[in-house]
């Protein structure tokens, strides 16, 4: 039987371990198919408190699960929530298959790579489709040949920069005629010189599912209409995320969006059930506010578990 298990291991998820770990909760943590989360796949982190230099994700979060092991959480790696019944405490989860009991739950699953949608993209996948470029972008299909990346938010313009590195040109297909990214990455991105925004533009299909191989996009102007084709060698999808919360709907409240609605602190809907990070937050979404938000879970599954008596 256990006392608390969090789901995910994010920053909201290792934050929430570190915590319970440090109160001798002996937290389970399942890790999901991408230990450390979303955060492992960027490149360098310069916002996240404390390192003036920057910090490498992947650097980051292995230092956070480190930090929570020496505590005494216990992770299930690569393991995966496949199933709850919430519906009775203690609560039972299958995790790979196996049953897990548990009085408190923290809700931690992030979000993942939202897609255009199109068949194209689904079929290309892999074959010069990617939704990472930290993890991808050096491929040898993408040197010195001009690549597109979608999206206007802070991760294309920090994509984009990245695959400067390796692309001859890099073209960054957006919506609208401005970006949504934060002022100084926006500023990189426009004065980069190999960087060519395409503005009020979507990609309507992939370029050559027959081949087998990315050789370009159709593109269509949303105000005038008009459709063009662009070579590339590779797209590179970053158009934001959708949270990871499929398992819970019809359980626990949350909004169209798939976003769990904590109903007081981190407290979902059903008591002993408690949430942080992306998953719930679709505003903020930045590693050091999931991180609060992990703390703030643990902390209120404490005093759930202190006024329960469990
Ligand atoms: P985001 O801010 O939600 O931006 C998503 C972008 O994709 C927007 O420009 C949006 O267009 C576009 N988009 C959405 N759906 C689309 C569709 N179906 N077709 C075409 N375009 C579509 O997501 P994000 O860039 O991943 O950033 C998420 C959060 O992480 C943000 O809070 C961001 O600040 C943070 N972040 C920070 C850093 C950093 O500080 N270094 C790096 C990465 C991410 P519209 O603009 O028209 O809505």
């Amino acid at each position: 039987m256990e006392k608390i298990v969090i789901m995910g291991t994010g920053c909201a998820g290792l934050t929430a371990a570190i915590y319970a770990a440090r109160s001798n909760l002996s937290p389970l943590v399942v890790t999901g198919t991408l230990p450390g989360g979303l955060l492992t796949t960027t490149s360098t982190v310069e916002n996240y408190p404390g390192f003036p230099e920057g910090i490498d994700g992947y650097e980051l979060m292995a230092r956070m699960q480190k930090q929570a092991e020496r505590f005494g959480a216990r992770l299930l790696t690569m393991q995966t929530v496949e199933a709850v019944d919430l519906s009775r405490r203690p609560f039972t989860l299958t995790v790979d298959g196996e049953k897990v009991q548990t009085h408190t739950l923290i809700i931690a699953s992030g979000a993942s790579h939202r897609r255009l949608g199109l068949e194209s993209e689904r079929l290309l996948e892999k074959k010069g489709v990617t939704f990472c470029a930290t993890c991808d972008g050096a491929w040898p299909m993408f040197r010195k040949q001009p690549v597109v990346i979608v999206g206007g938010g802070d991760s294309a313009c920090e994509e984009a920069l990245y695959l400067t590195r390796f692309a001859s040109e890099v073209y960054l297909v957006h919506r609208r005629d401005s970006l949504r990214a934060s002022k100084i990455m926006a500023g990189r991105v426009l004065q980069h010189s190999r960087i060519k925004p395409v503005w009020d533009s979507t990609v309507t299909e992939i370029l050559n599912v027959k081949l087998d191989k990315v050789t370009g996009v159709r593109l269509k102007n949303v105000k005038t209409g008009e459709e063009t084709t662009l070579a590339c060698a590779g797209v590179f999808v970053a158009i934001g995320h959708v949270p990871n919360t499929q398992l819970f709907k019809g359980i626990i409240d949350m909004d169209a969006n798939g976003y769990i609605i904590p109903k007081k602190g981190s407290a979902t809907n059903i008591p002993g059930v408690f949430v942080a990070g992306d998953c719930s937050d679709h505003v903020y979404r930045q590693a050091v506010t999931a991180a609060g938000l992990g703390c703030a879970a643990a902390i209120d599954a404490e005093r759930f578990l202190a006024r329960e008596g469990d």
